[in-house]
């Protein structure tokens, strides 16, 4: 019967939702009250380790507004340091941990001859709508789900934002951000960009949510 409650008011929440404008299309979202897999958390922690990744395990916390933090970590070393890492779910964790240590650094050799030696991030938890936009469902990052990049430093000292960087002067730098984004969409379910639409315009946004979604 709580099933029922959910899907009820899953699609209350869809007939308000409006038109769809430039936003990806409606997905159903993950009910705030689907309890963490224990043998998938254990699993991906063990994965994490097993990278090398060093990390605190997050009591799990519920919010008002539909909000929660649940099976997450704080990534305290993951090779480079990325800014502004707060909670993030696990299953978000290891893919964007992976996602720094070889894409990233597989991207940054072939296109800029160097190394990320530092990554910016907007952040990763927080209890918003989509895009910010009252009216919309809850984000991704209203769960712990989802992380935002915005801008790489590379050890030749030059700083690469995806706000400049994406449609800039130098196809060097537009073949890295191309790079990273195309690989992130192999292994993230959402993965928004520049082209997403304009929220998007100075970060990519990576989430675990229902996807695949590559934009
Ligand atoms: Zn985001």
């Amino acid at each position: 019967m709580k099933n029922w409650g959910v899907v009820i008011l899953l699609v209350l929440l869809a007939a308000c939702a409006g038109p769809p404008s430039r936003r990806p299309p409606a997905r159903p979202s993950t009910p705030a009250e689907q309890p963490d897999d224990p043998r998938k958390l254990r699993q991906c922690r063990a994965d994490l380790s097993a990278m090398g990744v060093k990390y605190e395990i997050l009591p799990d916390r519920r919010f008002a507004g539909g909000c929660s933090a649940t099976g997450s970590v704080k990534l305290v070393a993951i090779g480079i340091p990325v800014t502004n890492l707060g909670a993030l779910k696990c299953g978000v964790a290891l893919p964007f941990s992976q996602w720094v240590r070889e894409a990233v650094q597989q991207a940054a050799r072939a296109w800029l001859d160097g190394y990320v030696t530092k990554m910016e991030s907007f952040g990763t938890y927080s209890c918003r709508p989509v895009n910010g936009q009252i009216g919309n469902r809850l984000s991704e990052h209203g769960r712990a789900n989802a992380v935002d990049i915005s801008a790489f430093q590379l050890s030749d000292g030059r700083r690469i934002t995806v706000k400049e960087g994406w449609s800039g002067s130098d196809p060097n730098v537009r073949a890295f951000l191309r790079a990273v984004h195309r690989s992130a969409c192999r292994r993230f379910g959402i993965v928004l960009g520049p082209d997403a639409n304009a929220f998007h315009r100075d970060h990519f946004h990576f989430d675990m949510g229902k996807g695949p979604y590559c934009r």
